[in-house]
């Protein structure tokens, strides 16, 4: 078969020039782990920290992993963590498309191209191992091939290829060394005798990952890859592809992985979490972001705490470790207070609102006023339904909860204090805070005692519970004066029973 040279120095005039390139190029296979969204926020970092531009490629030619609604799932955590694409399948872009199976033409006259230059033969072997086309892309299992076809002539490899005999496509590596850089690594050099010869087009036509990330990587103009280091063992046989097409090789960049504790990486089959099952628990997209970039890159100094923009300005791919990383959710946990509590308070209470209403369903108790208890307290935003849930009903308490010692309550000077303190509250005009602070704290004053001794009763009064977020004033002010003084009049009506 003749090869249209023609197209493929169009191929080439398309490829963006002079600008650093990146991709995020994952498999739809479900959901977005910590560690591909790792890769996405460094991706991302590289092209954005040098004014680049970034790119979404979507690698779904093994469609045996694919997962319905995969895509959406990706599409959905980079627009959420603000890793936002210059091109990709939804936008376009001059080198496109982004999607492998749409590019599958393509990749076979690619490998025509191969055949032609001497860096692939056809095998036409029966036996296809498909556990090889995966183990080579993992550089596992790489079963060495030792193909009667290897080293037939192009004419007799045309000829059967033209009978119709099935085949498929294997990368052809010649003894010697191959070296390569990458930034975290260092130089690798490795005996071209380790690398096995692995398909690069199986007999349906599709390509492996091996074959179609390197044209892809080309034709797109991919400056600068950046990938889980197991794919380490299989950057030699890029390398080769890419010395065999006469092209330039990208900078490699491959990350340790993230685990979850010094044996095992982050895994969804164990049940460690994905992007979206940490908001799903209450984390702060911007905090987890923020920790992610931690997980195996430091920044210079001391401080740890960036926003998204200040990490485009600081971050280096120098900087990036070369250990795997532990996810630390403890650590995940104080960045998210960190981030909780410098929102505005109405940036909080937004987030906080469909929490807060998960409990609380009164419509005239405003969820604004109950977030202005919160900020404060709450570690993740999932924390606080438990937290607010006496506000719709006051829950069943035990009596023995007026005593306390450190404030000096007992139920007796509970029963007083809240006899003297309804009063007070009815003729509190402005139903603010502050206001009704006032009138407890003058109360103590005129009678002689601490405000603890007036505040504690009038706490458990109003929640039934010794732990609130916010004090007896901020409660009574959020439940209102009616609501407030009814809960004070029945635990008075309690407490005189017992006498
Ligand atoms: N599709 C590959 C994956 O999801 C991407 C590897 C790469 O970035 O080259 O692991």
């Amino acid at each position: 078969m003749a090869l249209d040279y023609e197209w493929f120095q169009q191929m080439e005039e398309r490829i963006p020039k002079g600008e650093v390139r990146t991709r995020f190029a994952p498999s739809p296979t479900g959901y977005m782990h910590v560690g591909n969204l790792r890769t996405a926020l460094y991706t991302w970092l590289i092209a954005r920290h040098a004014g680049g531009k970034f790119l979404l490629r979507i690698e779904d030619t093994d469609q045996t992993r694919k997962v319905e609604g995969a895509v959406e799932v990706i599409d959905r955590t980079l627009a959420q963590c603000g890793l936002d694409h210059d091109e990709g399948p939804d936008v376009g872009g001059p080198v496109g498309p982004y999607i492998q199976t749409q590019r599958q033409e393509l990749y076979g006259k690619y490998a025509e191209l191969l055949l032609e230059r001497g860096g692939a033969y056809r095998c036409f072997c029966e036996k296809t191992d498909e556990a090889e086309v995966h183990g080579a892309a993992l550089g596992k299992n790489a079963l060495k091939h030792e193909c009667p076809y290897r080293n037939i002539s192009r004419e007799a490899s045309d000829a059967l290829a033209a009978q119709g005999k099935p085949y498929v496509i294997r990368q052809k590596i010649e003894p010697g060394v191959t070296s390569f850089d990458d930034v975290i690594f260092g130089k690798i050099t490795v005996d071209n005798s380790d690398l096995d010869e692995g398909v690069m087009v199986k007999s349906d036509g599709l390509p492996t990952y091996n074959f179609a990330n390197v044209i892809d990587d080309h034709l797109m103009g991919i400056t600068h890859v950046v990938r889980g280091n197991e794919y380490l063992a299989s950057a030699p046989k890029y390398n080769l592809l890419y010395q065999a097409f006469g092209w330039e090789v990208p900078t490699y960049i491959h990350c340790a992985p993230v685990m979850r504790d010094e044996q095992h990486k982050m895994s969804k089959r164990h049940g460690d979490p994905s992007y979206e099952d940490l908001l799903a628990e209450g984390y702060l997209s911007q905090a987890i972001v923020n920790y992610v970039a931690l997980l195996g890159w430091s920044p210079e100094g001391e401080e740890e705490i960036f926003s998204l923009e200040e990490l485009v300005k600081v971050f280096d791919i120098s900087r990036i470790s070369k250990s795997p990383a532990i996810f630390d959710k403890d650590k995940l946990t104080h960045f998210n207070e960190v981030y909780l509590r410098a929102m505005t308070p109405e940036d909080f209470a937004a987030v906080a609102e469909p929490y807060i209403r998960q409990s609380v369903h009164e419509p005239d108790i405003d969820p604004a006023k109950v977030a202005t208890t919160l900020q404060a307290r709450c570690k993740v935003l999932t924390d606080i339904p438990a937290q607010v849930d006496f506000y719709d009903r006051l829950p069943p308490y035990d009596l023995d909860l007026f005593v306390n010692k450190k404030s000096k309550s007992t139920m007796e000077s509970a029963l007083e204090l809240l006899q003297a303190v309804l009063p007070r509250f009815r003729e509190v005009k402005a139903w603010e805070p502050e206001e009704i602070k006032t009138a407890m704290t003058a109360l103590a004053e005129e009678l002689g005692v601490k405000n603890a001794k007036v505040m504690w009763p009038v706490r458990i009064a109003l929640a039934g519970k010794t732990v609130t977020p916010g004090g007896a004033p901020e409660i009574a002010w959020i439940l209102g004066k009616n609501r407030a003084l009814a809960r004070l009049e029945k635990a008075v009506q309690r407490l005189k029973a017992v006498e």
